[in-house]
C-alpha cells in the first residue's frame, strides 16, 4: 500500500543560494553558507592573496596575474577554466 504522507521536510527547506565571487565577481551557486567563491580556483587565488597578507613582500608571487585571467575570462564570456583551456590549446597549436 501506498503511503501518502512520506514527505520530507528538508525539501522545502532547499534554496538557492546565489552569492558573488569575491575574486572573479561572478554569480554562483553556493551550498554552503560560507562560501564566497565560485570555484576551487578563485578559492586558491584567495588563499594565496591571504597568505601574501600576512607575509613581508618577499617573493613576488603571479596572483595579480591569476586575478587579471580571471577578469579576463569574464568579459570573454568564459569561466576561468574554459578561458584558460582556450589559452592552452592555443599554445599548443602554434
Ligand atoms: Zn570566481
Amino acid at each position: 500500500m501506498l503511503s501518502g504522507r512520506i514527505q520530507r521536510k528538508k525539501v522545502h527547506r532547499e534554496r538557492k543560494n546565489i552569492k558573488q565571487c569575491v575574486i572573479c565577481g561572478e554569480f554562483f551557486e553556493a551550498d554552503r553558507e560560507t562560501a564566497v567563491c565560485c570555484s576551487d580556483h578563485c578559492r586558491a587565488i584567495r588563499k594565496k592573496l591571504r597568505e601574501q597578507a600576512k607575509t613581508p613582500k618577499r617573493k613576488t608571487t603571479n596572483t595579480q596575474k591569476l586575478v587579471e585571467d580571471a577578469k579576463k575570462a569574464r568579459e570573454a564570456g568564459l569561466t576561468y577554466g574554459q578561458w584558460q583551456a582556450r589559452q592552452y590549446t592555443e599554445r599548443e597549436r602554434t
